[in-house]
């Protein structure tokens, strides 16, 4: 197999000395521990990390390992989870850990199998946690390769351009490649005048933003939100107590709450709906 271009060699070089001054000091950098890993990575699915800074310390206060998280009640699971949003995350989480304490940790390359653990959060904790010398393309890697290269990059083909990309320790270019694209290679204001590989960089102007969330979209959202905070706070209740409580049309708490039961993120017995056990 041929090894890595001169261009690539080079931008790395550059990416490597200036990561090297500017790295962002986050809690879980460096950090090597499976389970801490995995918490840190399911909050950074759908959170920036500035927001996840604190709800990571709080939440590894009150769950330091796999077996405190596997014997929490679902409520009081939520409850550290407030602030990040996106409750199942939460709850898959648990049910990872359940899995991991039953049987233990899969083996690096099948931690897809977890719960709410997709691609790129698998190969993140295969690289940070068990040390494999692989990339974890993240959103901020997907925009960044996506701009050096000059072409839009997603799933398996941006996996496979990471991979052809990655040079030196997997762990520093993961985490330099996102630091790039969270401080200099921003997503509608790139900063190319004080980047480090612009020399090496294909097409600034490839971007395609996130699409827009729909007012049905967040609908459902809010209302799921306020089925399973109103269960987390009050036990179990019905969709009209719910829709009570919480100002939502009858019709929207029940179909979150039927949508909710049937991805098993709510139980729901005979109209009474609670957090599973
Ligand atoms: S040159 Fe601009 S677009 Fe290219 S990686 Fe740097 S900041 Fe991003």
């Amino acid at each position: 197999m041929p090894g890595p271009s001169v261009l690539t060699r080079r931008r790395n070089a550059a990416l490597a000395a200036w990561y090297a001054a500017h790295r962002r000091d986050l809690p879980w950098r460096g950090e090597t521990d499976p389970y801490r890993v995995l918490v840190a990575e399911v909050m950074l699915q759908q959170t920036q990390a500035p927001r996840v800074v604190e709800p990571y310390r709080r939440f590894l206060d009150r769950y330091p390992t796999a077996a405190d998280l596997a014997a929490a009640p679902a409520a009081d699971v939520l409850a550290a989870w407030q602030g990040l949003g996106y409750n199942r995350r939460a709850l898959r989480l648990r049910e990872a850990a359940r899995r991991i304490e039953a049987g233990g940790w899969p083996a690096p390359g099948d931690l897809a199998s977890l719960p709410g653990v997709g691609p790129y959060t698998a190969a993140a904790v295969a690289c940070f946690a068990f040390g494999r010398q692989v990339a974890a393309p993240d959103t901020n890697a997907r925009r960044v390769l996506s701009r050096w290269l000059g072409r839009p990059l997603d799933g398996a083909a941006l996996r496979d351009a990471a991979a052809g990309e990655l040079a030196g320790d997997a762990a520093d270019w993961n985490q330099a490649v996102m630091d790039l694209g969270a401080l200099v290679c921003r997503p509608r204001d790139p900063s190319c005048g004080r980047c480090p590989v612009a020399a090496w960089c294909a097409d600034p102007s490839v971007y395609e933003p996130p699409r827009p969330q729909g007012h049905f979209e967040g609908s459902t959202r809010e209302a799921r939100g306020a089925v399973v905070r109103h269960l987390a706070g009050h036990g179990p209740a019905t969709a009209e107590e719910i829709a009570r409580a919480s100002g939502l049309p009858v019709e929207r708490a029940a179909a979150a709450a039927t949508a909710l039961a049937a991805e098993g993120m709510i139980d729901a017995d005979g109209g009474l709906l609670r957090l599973p056990r």
